[in-house]
């Protein structure tokens, strides 16, 4: 079930010409549409997922988000109608917010990162690759045979 906006906590990103929705949605689904204020007559710029049957529920744009204006319509065998599930990404966790549909709310709190940004070693152990990484592009090279172990052979 598709992504949608809460038009009135969304601010459009503040009239940037690609929101934060639009640059990390995978499949490129959300857009800025002018929606006009049925009150006032102000047009207004707004996040919108234009093809909501597209969408794959990948939480990136609500997690991203800057308003918490984006949530999912989850599926029923996950959170039965007028329950809902919503997650808020810290620097170094996340909390997830399950509202169940008789209106109990639970969160969980989960670890995001084991080290401190910016010092992960991304070829520790890796003795060769980090010796000689202009060897990147050789075929073979930083696989299974190339560091002399054995690849799994199908029974
Ligand atoms: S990221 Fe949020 S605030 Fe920005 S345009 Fe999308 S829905 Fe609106
Ligand atoms: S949930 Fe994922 S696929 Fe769906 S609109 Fe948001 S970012 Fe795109």
């Amino acid at each position: 079930m598709p992504s949608f906006v809460i038009t009135d906590k969304c601010d459009g990103c503040q009239g940037q010409d690609k929101t934060a929705c639009m640059y990390i949605c995978p499949h490129d689904l959300m857009a800025l549409k002018k929606v006009v204020d049925k009150d006032t007559n102000e047009v207004k710029m707004k996040g919108v997922n234009q093809e909501p049957v597209q969408c794959w529920e990948c939480y990136s744009c609500v997690k991203i988000c800057p308003t918490q204006a984006i949530e999912i319509r989850c599926y029923a065998d996950f959170a039965p109608l007028g329950g809902s599930v919503f997650p808020m990404p810290g620097s170094d966790s996340i909390m997830w917010t399950i509202k169940f549909r008789n209106g109990e709310i639970k969160r969980f709190k989960f670890p995001t990162r084991t080290v401190n940004p910016g010092e992960v070693d991304i070829f520790a152990g890796e003795g060769e690759a980090q010796a000689d990484i202009s060897r990147v592009k050789e075929q073979g090279f930083f696989t299974h045979q190339s560091k002399e172990r054995a690849l799994p052979v199908p029974a």
